[in-house]
């Protein structure tokens, strides 16, 4: 690949940032599930932010070229049986971004309402997901004219959800070289993460 753009991706405070070879995302979501909310819930209890009931969540190339900040990163895990490990800034607690073995070290997950991306979000929504946790009080899910998952309980829905494009390229292991280090090697770095340890169900 020619013309890579670095980018960042930091927190509020300031104080945390990566930056990354590949400034562009290669994926977007809107995320209905319960763990999304917890995750940027439980912070913004701590923060001003408000959170957007539908989250925006993009995915960025795993290529970190540096990192600041490293003694204010604090790695979480919302449930002990929980599998995606949340990076956050623990002055100000941005979501920093956000870790999940089918990310396959390829990608990580930001929100950029969350933390302070320069990054380039230009990718078209690929589908809206988990609405089967979406709370019924909630406004009613955009119109956009994407794929909407309601599950991933069913085969059907798992595979139609594989066989999106832009699905299968981003969720794979690299075969090409990586720059720098991935975002598994940055948070291994930091040791076990902290279980946070948050009901089933709870809001904040
Ligand atoms: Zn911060
Ligand atoms: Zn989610």
């Amino acid at each position: 690949m020619s013309n890579l753009q670095s980018g960042t991706i930091g927190c509020n405070c300031g104080k945390c940032e990566i930056t990354v070879a590949d400034n562009r995302a290669v994926q977007y979501f809107r995320c209905g599930c319960e763990d999304c909310r917890q995750g940027i819930e439980w912070r913004a209890a701590k923060s001003a932010v408000i959170p957007d009931q539908l989250p925006h969540g993009y995915y960025i190339p795993a290529d970190i070229i540096s990192t600041k900040g490293k003694e204010f990163m604090s790695a979480y895990k919302l449930r002990e049986d929980g599998r995606s490990t949340r990076l956050y800034c623990n002055q100000c607690w941005s979501v920093i971004a956000v870790d999940h073995p089918a990310y396959q070290s390829n990608v990580f997950l930001i929100f950029p309402k969350h933390c302070v991306a320069e990054c380039d979000l230009s990718v078209p929504l690929t589908a809206i997901l988990f609405m089967k946790d979406y709370p019924k009080e909630y406004e009613p899910p955009p119109e956009d004219d994407v794929p909407l998952f309601y599950s991933f309980e069913y085969n059907q829905e798992r595979n139609r959800f594989r066989s999106l494009p832009t699905v299968a390229n981003t969720f794979k292991q690299r075969t090409d070289p990586l720059k720098g280090i991935n975002f598994t090697a940055l948070i291994d770095s930091l040791g076990t993460p902290k279980i946070l340890g948050l009901e089933k169900g709870k809001r904040f």
